[in-house]
C-alpha cells in the first residue's frame, strides 16, 4: 500500500494527534488534537507536508492523481458528519482550505473560504437559510479569494489598488454608501458576475464552478503559497528551512457572518504583550475571519476587563462603553463562558499560552485553530516563569521555553510601539549591535561628544569607525555606518558598549566634508534627526521616541534557574570598569577578554602612545611607554577591581599601530605639535606604516615580538595592579593572554618576557599575585598545532573573529560587499561572523581543544570572539565541553539562558 497522505478529523475522533506537526503542520495536528480532548472543531482534513514538496517534484497533474482517492474519501467523511453535499444545491457544503507549516508563520501563505458555492449552490443555500445577505456575501468574498490566490489576480502594476477593491468601490459609490454591510443582495451578486468578468477579461481564465475543480485549485494554490516571496522572507529571517513544506486542511465551513448570534474571533489565553495571566482578545458580530485582522471594522473586546482597559485608554466612558462596545462577556454571556472554559482547557492541554481563532455559528461555538502564541520577550520569561509557579510546567521546560536572542528585548531601549507604525524606514543595514537610537546626525566623535555633553542626543553617521571614534561613540545614543559587517570595530564596541549600531548600510552616502549623509535620493544635514533600530537594521527618519527597559524579577529567578543546570560558564568581554560592573550584575563570572588597545584613546594615553609609535629607537620607545605605564596601571586596576574575585583575562597589544595615528591632514598636524616635530615627519612615519594587508600585518603578538618593551610594560602594569589591590586585601585574578599566535615559538618567546617581568615587579612590590599566562586562538595554524602550544599556554581563548576571518578568508570588515549574494545564492546560510559556522571553523576549534587538552590535560578553553554571545555558537561551545563563553556585557545574560538549554538537551 502507498504511503498515507490525507488525515481525517471530526466528531471527536482523528487520525492525528499533536505530535505529528511534522507531516500535519502544526495547524492540522492541533486540530486532530483538539479533537480528540473534546474541543468542538468542525470536521475535516489535513493533507501531509510531504505532499508539498511531492507537488513541487512530480507538479499539479501528478499530484492530483496521486491524493484523488484519499481526498474523495475524506470530503465524504465531511459529508456525512455534516449531513450535507459538497456541490449539492439543496443541501451544500461548503470549505475552507487552510494553509499550515510545521513552524508557524502566521499570515505568510493562503487561505481561501467558502469553497464550494456556484450560482447554483448559492441559490439552494438562500432557500435552505432564508438569507440570502449572507450568502452573496460569502459568495463574493470566495470569488474575491479564490480570484486572488488561485487564480492569481494582480493589480497590473505594483502600485495599483486590487482590482476587486476597485469594483466594490464603484459599487458602493453608485449607490453612495461607505461600508460593505450596507451593500444590498443585488449589489452583491453584480459584484460576483463584476469579480468572475474582471477575472476573465484579466488573467483569460473561466472561474471554475465545479466544486472539486475548486477543491483542487486551492489545495494547490495553497502549495505554491509556500514559495510566495514573503513566506520565503519569513522562513529566512525566522530560519525555517524552505524543505519543510506546508500542510493543507480542509475543513466544514462554519459561520459567523449569519446574523447578530454569529460571530467570529481571534483570542489568547495570556497577554502576548507583557504575560500577564490575562484571557483576551477581540471578536466581531456577524463577519467573517478575515474582517478581524483586516482592520475594516473595528473589532471589540471579549472580556469586560480588556473592554474596560480599553475604554479606559481610548478616553471612552463606561457608560460609553456599555452602550457602544460592549465586550462578548456582557453581550453573549453564554457562548463566553464556554470560550473561556475552553481556552483554559487549550492551555492546561498545551502547557503553554495558546492564540486561537474561533467562530460562533448561530450560538454555537466552533474553533478553528489553536496554536502556542507568539509573545514578546517580556512576556515569554514572565509566562514561564509564571507557567512553573502554577506547577504546569517544571524548571527545564521554564528555560527550554526561552528564546535566548529573545531576551535582548529586555536588555535594551526599545521603540514605542505605536510611535514606530507611523515610522518611515529610509534605509536598511546589519543588524549590528540591538536597542533602539534617536537623535540628531553628527559626523565626526568630537561633534558627538560636544553635542552630547551640551545635552543633545546624537547618532554618529560614518563610513565606517575606527578606534578614534570611541569617545564619539560612546557620547552617541547610536551609530549608523556606511561600511562593516557585524564584527566591524563599530559593531564589536557597540555591542560591548550595548548601545545601539546599524553597520553595513550600503545605501548610505556619507559626506563628511559638506557633512551630510545622502539615503535614497534625500540629503540629511547634520543636526537632523534619525532613528536607528540595531536590532532589525532599519533606519528611520526623523524621531521615533523610545522606551528604556526594565529587568524584572521574572528575568533574575530565570537567570537563577540557568545558573542550577548550566556546565559551561559565561565572562563578559569588557574594556572598563563600567562595562565589568554592568556584565556583574547580568551575572558574567570574570572577563573572558579585555582588550587594552581602546584605553589608549583616552585622555592623554594616545599623546603617549603616539610618541611610542614615533620612536625610531628602544630608548625613545622606553620612554614613552614609561609614560603610558601609570594609565595602564590605572586602568587594569579598576578592571580587576571591578571583578574582585574572579579571573579577568586581559590581552597584550593587538591592532595594528597605523590604528593610533591620525590619517588626515589636520589631526596629522595636531600630532605634530603634541610631538614637537614638524609634519612631514609625521606623514612619513605614517606612511611608513600602512599596509596591504593590515589583518594579517604588523599586529597581534608580532608588535610584541618586534617591540618585546611593548610587552614588558603591559604585563608591569597589569600585575603591578593586581600586587596594589593584593596589598589593600583585594583578590585579583589576572589572566595575561598573548594575542594572533601561529606557532608555539611566538608564545614562548612573550612568555620569557612576561615571566621576567613578573619577577621584578613581584620583587620591586615585596608581594606574589598568582596569574596565568595563556594564548588566543585565532589563526588556523594555532589551531592545527594546538597540541605544541598547548605545552606553552595555561589556557586558550578562541578568537573566533579573526578565526572565521582567517579561515574562510574572508575580510571581517568587507563582508558586507558579497554576504546579501552569498546568502541569496545560498551558498552561506548565514553570516559566518555572527553564526559560528560548525563545519568548518567549528571543527578546527573541536580538534584544537581536544589535541590541546590531549597535551595539557584539564586545560582551559573558552571563547571571546562575538560568536561568545551567540546562542546557537554558545551550544555548539558546549557541547564540545568548553569551560566558558565569554561575550559583551548586555548578551551575558543571552549566553547564560543558551548554556543552560545546552546542558538540558544533552
Ligand atoms: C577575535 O579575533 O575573535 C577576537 C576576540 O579578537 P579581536 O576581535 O579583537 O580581533
Ligand atoms: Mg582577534
Amino acid at each position: 500500500m502507498s504511503e498515507k497522505r490525507v488525515y481525517l478529523f471530526g466528531n471527536g475522533k482523528a487520525e492525528g494527534n499533536a505530535t505529528m506537526r511534522e507531516r500535519l503542520g502544526g495547524k492540522g495536528a492541533n486540530l486532530a488534537e483538539m479533537n480528540l480532548i473534546g474541543v468542538p472543531v468542525p470536521p475535516g482534513f489535513t493533507i501531509t507536508t510531504d505532499c508539498c514538496n511531492e507537488y513541487y517534484e512530480v507538479g499539479q497533474e501528478k499530484i492530483i492523481s496521486l491524493l484523488n482517492d484519499e481526498v474523495m474519501a475524506a470530503v465524504k467523511n465531511i459529508e456525512t458528519l455534516m449531513n450535507s453535499k459538497f456541490g449539492d444545491a439543496q443541501n451544500p457544503l461548503l470549505v475552507s482550505v487552510r494553509s499550515g507549516a510545521r513552524a508557524s508563520m502566521p499570515g505568510m501563505m493562503d487561505t481561501i473560504l467558502n469553497l464550494g458555492l456556484n450560482d447554483e449552490v448559492a441559490e439552494g443555500m438562500t432557500k435552505k437559510t432564508g438569507n440570502p445577505h449572507f450568502v452573496y456575501d460569502s459568495y463574493r468574498r470566495f470569488v474575491q479569494m479564490y480570484g486572488d490566490v488561485v487564480l492569481e489576480m494582480k493589480p497590473v502594476n505594483k502600485e495599483d489598488r486590487d482590482p476587486f477593491e476597485e469594483i466594490i468601490e464603484k459599487v458602493k459609490e453608485r449607490r453612495g454608501i461607505t461600508l460593505d454591510k450596507d451593500m444590498s443582495v443585488e449589489e452583491l451578486k453584480d459584484l460576483v458576475r463584476l469579480f468572475k468578468e474582471a477575472i476573465k477579461e484579466r488573467t483569460g481564465k473561466d472561474f471554475p464552478d465545479d466544486p472539486i475543480e475548486q477543491l483542487w485549485g486551492a489545495v494547490c494554490a495553497v502549495f505554491r503559497s509556500w514559495m510566495n516571496e514573503r513566506a520565503i522572507l519569513y522562513r529566512k529571517m525566522e530560519g525555517i528551512p524552505d524543505e519543510w513544506g506546508t500542510a493543507v486542511s480542509v475543513m466544514a465551513m462554519v459561520f459567523g457572518n449569519m446574523g447578530e448570534t454569529s460571530a467570529t474571533g481571534v483570542c489568547f489565553s495570556r497577554d502576548a504583550g507583557n504575560g500577564e495571566n490575562l484571557f483576551n482578545g477581540e471578536y466581531l458580530v456577524n463577519a467573517q475571519g478575515e474582517d478581524v485582522v483586516a482592520g475594516i471594522r473595528t473589532p471589540q473586546q471579549i472580556t469586560k476587563i480588556g473592554s474596560q482597559r480599553w475604554a479606559e485608554r481610548a478616553g471612552v466612558s463606561e457608560e460609553e462603553r456599555v452602550a457602544n462596545y460592549p465586550s462578548m462577556e456582557e453581550t453573549m454571556p453564554e457562548i463566553y463562558k464556554e470560550l473561556d472554559e475552553l481556552q483554559n482547557k487549550l492551555e492546561q492541554h498545551y502547557h503553554d499560552m495558546q492564540d486561537m481563532e474561533f467562530t460562533v455559528q448561530e450560538g454555537k461555538l466552533w474553533f478553528l485553530q489553536t496554536r502556542n502564541g507568539k509573545r514578546t520577550g517580556t512576556a515569554m520569561v514572565k509566562i514561564a516563569i509564571d507557567l512553573l509557579h502554577e506547577g504546569m510546567i517544571d524548571e527545564k521546560t521554564a528555560i527550554m521555553r526561552c528564546e535566548p536572542q529573545k531576551l535582548d528585548e529586555l536588555l535594551h531601549p526599545v521603540f514605542d510601539k505605536k510611535a514606530l507604525m507611523n515610522a518611515k524606514v529610509i534605509t536598511q543595514g546589519l543588524p549590528a549591535s540591538p536597542g533602539a537610537a534617536c537623535g540628531q546626525i553628527v559626523f565626526h566623535a568630537d561633534d558627538a561628544k560636544a553635542w552630547h555633553e551640551d545635552g543633545r542626543k546624537v547618532v554618529m553617521v560614518r563610513v565606517e569607525t575606527s578606534p578614534e571614534d570611541l569617545a564619539g561613540m560612546a557620547a552617541a545614543e547610536g551609530i549608523l555606518t556606511a561600511r562593516g559587517g557585524m564584527t566591524s570595530h563599530a559593531a564589536v564596541v557597540a555591542r560591548g558598549m550595548g548601545k545601539c549600531c546599524v553597520s553595513g548600510a550600503g545605501g548610505i552616502n556619507v559626506d563628511y566634508k559638506s557633512k551630510t549623509v545622502e539615503i535614497d535620493g534625500v540629503v540629511y544635514k547634520e543636526g537632523e534627526y534619525i532613528s536607528l533600530n540595531g536590532s532589525t537594521g532599519q533606519v528611520y527618519a526623523g524621531e521615533v521616541p523610545t522606551k528604556a527597559a526594565e529587568l524584572s524579577g521574572d528575568f533574575k529567578e530565570l537567570m537563577d534557574l540557568c545558573n542550577k543546570y548550566t556546565k559551561l560558564l559565561v565572562r563578559t568581554n569588557a574594556d572598563t570598569p563600567h562595562d565589568a560592573r554592568v556584565a556583574r550584575e547580568f551575572g558574567a563570572q570574570g572577563i573572558g577578554l579585555t582588550r587594552t588597545e581602546h584605553m589608549f584613546f583616552e585622555d592623554k594615553k594616545i599623546i603617549a602612545m603616539r610618541e611610542m609609535i614615533l620612536s625610531e629607537n628602544v630608548e625613545g620607545r622606553e620612554k614613552a611607554l614609561a609614560k603610558l605605564l601609570p594609565y595602564q596601571k590605572a586602568d587594569f586596576k579598576g578592571i580587576l577591581e571591578a571583578m574582585d574575585g574572579l579571573p579577568v583575562n586581559i590581552r597584550l597589544l593587538d591592532p595594528p599601530l597605523h590604528e593610533f595615528v591620525p590619517h588626515d591632514n589636520a589631526g596629522q598636524e595636531i600630532m605634530a605639535k603634541e610631538m614637537g616635530v614638524d609634519i612631514t615627519t609625521i606623514k612619513h612615519r605614517v606612511d611608513s606604516l600602512a599596509e596591504n594587508n593590515p589583518m594579517l600585518g604588523h599586529r597581534g603578538c608580532r608588535l610584541g615580538i618586534t617591540f618585546p618593551e611593548i610587552t614588558a610594560m603591559q604585563t608591569r602594569a597589569i600585575l603591578g595592579a593586581a600586587c596594589e589591590l593584593k596589598k589593600e586585601g583585594k583578590n585579583p585574578m589576572p589572566e595575561i593572554m598573548v594575542p594572533l599566535i601561529g606557532t608555539y615559538h611566538e608564545l614562548k618567546q612573550q612568555k620569557d618576557i612576561i615571566y621576567a617581568t613578573a619577577k621584578q615587579v613581584f620583587a620591586e612590590y615585596g608581594i606574589e599575585v598568582e596569574y596565568e599566562v595563556g594564548t588566543m586562538i585565532e589563526i588556523p595554524r594555532a589551531a592545527l598545532t594546538a597540541d605544541l602550544i598547548a605545552k606553552e599556554a595555561q589556557y586558550f581563548s578562541f578568537g573566533t573573529n579573526d578565526l572565521t576571518q582567517m579561515t574562510f578568508g574572508y575580510s571581517r570588515d568587507d563582508i558586507a560587499s558579497f554576504l546579501p549574494v552569498y546568502l541569496d545564492k545560498k551558498i552561506l546560510k548565514v553570516d559566518p561572523f555572527q553564526v559560528l559556522d560548525q563545519e568548518g571553523v567549528g571543527r578546527l576549534i573541536k580538534y584544537a581543544v581536544k589535541e590541546g587538552r590531549d597535551a595539557r590535560p584539564g586545560l582551559r578553553c573558552g571563547i571571546c570572539g562575538e560568536h561568545g554571545g551567540e546562542p546557537s555558537s554558545v551550544k555548539f561551545c558546549a557541547k564540545i565541553g568548553m569551560d566558558y563563553a565569554s561575550c559583551s556585557p548586555f548578551r551575558v545574560p543571552i549566553a547564560r539562558l543558551a548554556a543552560a538549554q545546552a546542558a538540558i538537551e544533552e
